[in-house]
């Protein structure tokens, strides 16, 4: 497999990509799928304000170059079949799409490209990815640290933290594209002072806010992924909310983990970002605090692999009496995906180590992203403390968790002075009541 080469950096014909603040510029290119204007679901690419239509993208000279990936990318409705295709021909396809959209690209095609253009605003985003499998991890120290210290003041982090990356197996049918409701959860909840739960709506309504890696080839059953290996895997990176109801998660999740209190619905950003894309942010892992255990061989990296993402991730929340007087969301907090404990290398290379064959489209989770300042708190769990201390939003209101009517937008993008920046979109979900009518 070649090393991926990013583009040097060109202007764009189409003129929103060059805006500052443009999530969509010509080095970013990322994926999704959405439904045409004749209904049918195709794969697009974002660029500026604009999605391009791939299913129609043959026609174009700098595309029908690439016979073999462009015929997989115009005949499919999800990007599994593009994942099957390796990172070399992901990047040929990502060249002659920056070719196509840069400035230098000829007349024709730039009048063929215009009309496979549509807005963003206007579009109907569809699950970009066939997931087969859900795993999410809890890779960030900061946000097990935090959560630990609510429910074990003493030893707030277990022993196993520090050589295990922790991980549930979650849902992958009830994972939703942004904007689809998110519906409040009904379970088993136990207050501390009474004998036994009832079962009832959920009243601690949370989000995490994570970023989700989509496994591209995949390793065969029985086989391993050496650590080396791992950031071959991944496809791409998108914006995950795993939804959480924390009085079904606290009553249910000893001893197997959580359960129904995530699998009612996790959401997705439409975007997948093209691992490529994300070459120039990737750093070092933060270094290990000297009194922590080295990790095992077998998910030792070296520096130079620079397998954290330098991803900046931020929470906004528009409330119902914050839409109803026309106000825009307002931003609760902003984290780094640097700061995680464990980077996606050693989960992909984690979660094979025993053989489990990983396949492509595979979704995996980092665990909520939250940094050791309470600005980067990734939960209301956290930022609340379990809902003992009400964040305030401003006009009077204040929240402990989520309400009905509560929208909340996930933005994430990577930026740094002298490179192009990379966004990721939005991932949006907004609570609405249980159906059938039960009060909250
Ligand atoms: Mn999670």
């Amino acid at each position: 497999m070649t090393t991926p080469v990013t583009f040097a950096s060109a202007h764009s014909w189409v003129d929103s990509a060059s805006a500052p603040g443009c999530d969509f510029s010509l080095d970013n290119l990322p994926f999704c799928a959405f439904e045409s204007a004749s209904g049918e679901v195709c794969l697009g690419v974002g660029i500026g304000d604009l999605v391009f239509n791939l299913r129609q993208g043959v026609a174009c000279t700098s595309l029908s170059m690439l016979p073999a990936i462009i015929k997989t990318a115009s005949a499919a409705s999800f990007l599994n079949e593009l994942m099957l295709c390796g990172a070399e021909r992901i990047h040929a396809l990502r060249c002659g799409l920056h070719a196509l959209f840069a400035a230098t690209a000829s007349k024709d095609d730039i009048a063929t490209a215009r009309p496979l253009l549509s807005p963003i605003s206007t579009t109907r985003f569809c699950l970009p990815v066939d997931i087969g499998n859900y795993t999410d991890f809890y890779a960030s120290i900061h946000h097990a640290t935090n959560v630990g210290r609510l429910f074990r003041p003493d030893q707030p982090l277990l022993p196993n933290y520090k050589f295990v990356p922790i991980g549930y197996h979650g849902r992958a049918s009830s994972i939703q594209v942004s904007g689809t409701a998110v519906t409040r959860p009904s379970g088993q909840l136990k207050a501390p002072d009474t004998a036994a739960p009832v079962y009832a709506p959920c009243r601690q309504l949370d989000y995490e806010i994570e970023m989700g890696a989509y496994i591209g080839v995949g390793n065969p059953l029985g086989h391993t992924i050496p650590i080396e290996h791992a950031s071959q895997h991944i496809f791409g990176l998108s914006l995950l909310n795993d939804w959480s109801a924390r009085d079904i998660q606290s009553w249910e999740y000893q001893p197997l983990g959580p359960f129904l209190s995530k699998s009612f619905m996790t959401t997705v950003s439409p975007w997948v970002v093209p691992a490529e894309a994300l070459a120039p942010y990737r750093v070092a892992v933060a270094k290990r605090p000297p009194d922590d255990p080295e990790p095992l061989p077998y998910l030792s990296e070296s520096e130079d692999a620079k397998a954290a993402y330098d991803i900046q991730v931020e929470v906004h929340l528009l409330t119902q009496a914050m839409r109803a007087a026309g106000l825009p969301p307002r931003k609760l907090t902003a984290g780094n995906a640097k700061d995680l404990y464990w980077s996606f290398a050693q989960m992909v290379t984690h979660h094979a180590s025993n053989g489990c064959n990983l396949m492509p489209g595979d979704l995996i989770g980092s665990g909520t992203i939250s940094g050791q300042a309470e600005t980067s708190s990734g939960s209301l769990l956290e930022l609340t403390r379990r809902g003992s201390m009400p964040l305030q939003l401003g006009d009077g209101e204040s929240r402990t968790f989520l309400e009905d009517g509560d929208e909340v937008i996930f933005r994430g993008f990577c930026e740094r002075p002298g490179l192009p920046r990379i966004g990721f979109g939005e991932c949006r979900g907004m609570i609405q009541p249980p159906h059938g009518g039960g009060a909250a």
